[in-house]
């Protein structure tokens, strides 16, 4: 059964872009041989993350992601079985900011400042969907 999860948390002081990419790499890595798909947002200080795949294989690497010790207050916004996957062709992809992505962000959470530890369990996945559909996602080397 496939199923997917989103969680927001708060990412430890001090996160270089290097400490990302290197989280960025590590869990394409782990991602690809467990075949889980997902994609990373990280703004200000906070990750807003979607992984989706068979749901025994989604419970460990949760499992691990929530003892990280480069991130704290992790929240989960939503946990649910899916027919198909969202993210398909990525094992892991952070997502850039441009005015495409954070315009979608306004859309479903309205407001002055873009806070995605505040992302409402009910408009997770659907905001993941529309970034999805822009091409504005990294893949590969960030640094
Ligand atoms: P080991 O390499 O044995 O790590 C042992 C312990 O050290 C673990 O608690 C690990 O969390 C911690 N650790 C590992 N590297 C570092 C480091 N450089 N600095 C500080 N602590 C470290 N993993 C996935 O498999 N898939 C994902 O999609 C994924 N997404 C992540 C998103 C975020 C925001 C973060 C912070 C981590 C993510 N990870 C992901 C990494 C995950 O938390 C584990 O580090 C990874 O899966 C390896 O786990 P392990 O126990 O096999 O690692």
């Amino acid at each position: 059964m496939l199923i997917r999860l989103i969680y927001a948390s708060r990412a430890e002081e001090g996160l270089t872009p290097a400490k990302l990419a290197l989280i960025l790499k590590h869990s394409q890595t782990r991602n690809d041989q467990d075949s889980v798909t997902g994609g990373l947002a990280y703004l200000d200080g906070v990750f807003l993350q979607y992984i989706e795949g068979p749901d025994d294989v989604i419970a460990r690497t949760f499992a691990r992601i929530a003892a990280d010790p480069r991130h704290r207050d992790v929240k989960v916004l939503e946990r649910r079985n899916i027919p198909r996957r969202m993210f398909s062709r990525w094992s892991m992809s952070l997502l850039s900011w441009v005015d495409e992505t954070r315009n979608i962000f306004r859309a479903f959470s309205p407001g002055a400042k873009i806070d995605l530890y505040e992302t409402h369990a009910d408009t997770a996945a659907p905001l993941f969907r529309a970034w999805a559909g822009t091409g504005h996602w990294v893949d590969r080397q960030l640094v």
